[in-house]
């Protein structure tokens, strides 16, 4: 069998005005065919996964483009058009295939492009032929687009947010395309439009329950694959929103009565798995009553997986004002403060500028009397089972002990290791701000008291009934509380 693997992703924020160009990829992940032979980062895991399960059963396998941006803004046109006509030249010349296999992001937005995906996988297919077994693994933060629909064969999402799942739902992928490509399954697939625009959190729940029921369903009664693309909610695209998506053998309809099914089901925990999120000072006051700690703070809104700048202030504007020094905070994308503490070294004590930068949504630089406690070049954090480099970080200590962590690298806070790669403990202090949406859990939680999401201002605030969607053709909830009426 002959085996093609490629990746092409980012998830863009249309209302970001962070340009994402090939420096971006370049800073998360770009490799021209070799991203196997590197350390697998979170987006590069799937190829170390297909190529491994590829050449266990002695496939041939033509390894194509690996790029990935960090969210922000739309990609720039050329670059966009640039790499996916490198993997559909390097599919091409590995003609004729029986299988490919693409990571994607599955919410890429690019200067022309509002479906990257549906494009990348429609010329695929044009080039491979019908008979082609294409495979798509997906973020869950995802828009299903009928052009993905119908150019794969078939599409899984991630299950768990956080996403601790990448290796599994890969290797899911493999099993049931190479299945198909042997031809022992005939894979169908049916979304279902669910008119919810949310996060869900599936560390709690009911949503707990609701993935160990997608697993359950999976492998019996005709039931390939069950995904939940929960969609992300700052794209402004004709198809956002959240999504069921079941891939079923041979029998379409029973894949749509299940995607409904789960859709129906969703509908009706809207309420509870409503994402909460309070104010900065009601965050404040609950960590400093809370007896131990941390109490961990999600800056929920500064996340850059969502494409926000992570450099906003409005967090650390109110730690300072209100007197906390019990905190440590991080990451603050900020190369030029950073710059400016590796001039002066570790030990020096400066008067720093910090974040507030990249636009309105990162709120007033902080100007702050601060000492360089710790300078690491080339730092990483851990993200599952991958790295996740962070680029130069500084730990820098405010007067009377409020520390932060600066880096060069836009990125959220995955791991505790965010803050000790530069040897601040989060573990000891009182509050630990990060700005992460849900990723950090995974790594926080077993070392926090308590974990408070904070609605803070922002680029992403989690607001989504007043998202300002100029695509979007259909309601949904919780812009409207019935979408289905009328
Ligand atoms: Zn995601």
């Amino acid at each position: 069998m002959r085996v093609f693997i490629a990746c092409l992703g980012t998830e863009t924020n249309t209302f970001s005005s962070l340009p994402t160009g090939e420096q971006t990829y370049r800073d998360t992940a770009l490799f021209d065919g070799d991203a196997t032979r590197h350390e697998p980062t979170p987006f590069s895991q799937p190829l170390h996964i297909w190529r491994a399960r590829a050449e266990e059963q002695g496939h041939e396998v033509t390894e194509g483009l690996c790029a990935f941006a960090q969210p922000g803004g739309r990609t720039i046109r050329r670059v966009y058009e640039d790499y996916r006509d490198r993997i559909l030249a390097q599919a091409e010349a590995a003609l004729p295939l029986d299988l490919v296999l693409v990571n994607m992001h599955g919410a890429m937005v690019a200067e022309g492009y509002d479906d990257c995906e549906g494009d990348l996988l429609t010329r695929l297919r044009a080039v491979v032929g019908p008979d082609t077994v294409i495979g798509g693994e997906l973020d869950l933060h995802c828009h299903i687009t009928p052009a993905m629909l119908e150019a794969a064969t078939v599409l899984v999402t991630y299950k768990e947010y956080p996403h601790v799942d990448i290796g599994e739902r890969a290797d899911d992928l493999f099993r049931l395309c190479h299945d198909a490509a042997l031809g022992r399954s005939a894979p169908v697939m049916a979304a279902h439009d669910c008119r919810m625009i949310s996060m869900w959190r599936t560390t709690a729940e009911p949503m707990r329950g609701f993935v160990a029921d997608m697993k359950a369903r999976e492998g019996s009664d005709g039931i390939l694959a069950v995904s939940f693309g929960h969609g992300f909610p700052w794209g402004d695209v004709a198809a956002v929103g959240a999504k069921t998506l079941v891939v079923a053998d041979g029998d379409e309809e029973k894949a749509a009565a299940l995607a409904a099914d789960l859709a129906d089901r969703l509908w009706a925990m809207r309420e509870e798995t409503r994402p909460t999120a309070i104010g900065i000072d009601e965050a404040i006051d609950r960590a400093l009553a809370s007896d131990g700690g941390p109490v961990v703070l999600a800056d929920v809104s500064d996340n850059a997986g969502g494409g926000a700048p992570s450099d906003s202030t409005f967090i650390l504007e109110r730690l300072i004002a209100r007197g906390v020094r019990d905190a440590a905070s991080g990451l603050y994308w900020d190369p030029v403060a950073v710059r400016f503490c590796m001039e002066a070294g570790e030990g020096a004590r400066l008067r720093l500028r910090i974040g507030g930068k990249c636009g309105p949504d990162s709120g007033d630089p902080v100007d702050l009397a601060v000492t360089v406690e710790r300078i690491v070049e080339n730092a990483a954090q851990t993200f599952g089972s991958a790295r996740n480099g962070i680029g130069d970080a500084v730990w820098v200590r405010g007067e009377g002990g409020l520390d932060l962590v600066l880096n060069t690298l836009r990125t959220q806070v995955f791991h505790p290791d965010a803050f000790t790669a530069v040897g601040l403990d989060p573990a000891a202090r009182k509050i630990v701000v990060v700005k992460s949406t849900q990723h950090f859990h995974a790594g926080f939680a077993p070392i926090a008291k308590d974990i408070l999401y904070v609605a803070a201002p922002g680029a992403i605030a989690p607001d989504f009934a007043a998202i300002p969607y100029t695509k979007l053709a259909t309601p949904y909830w919780p812009r409207v509380e019935d979408p289905w009426a009328g």
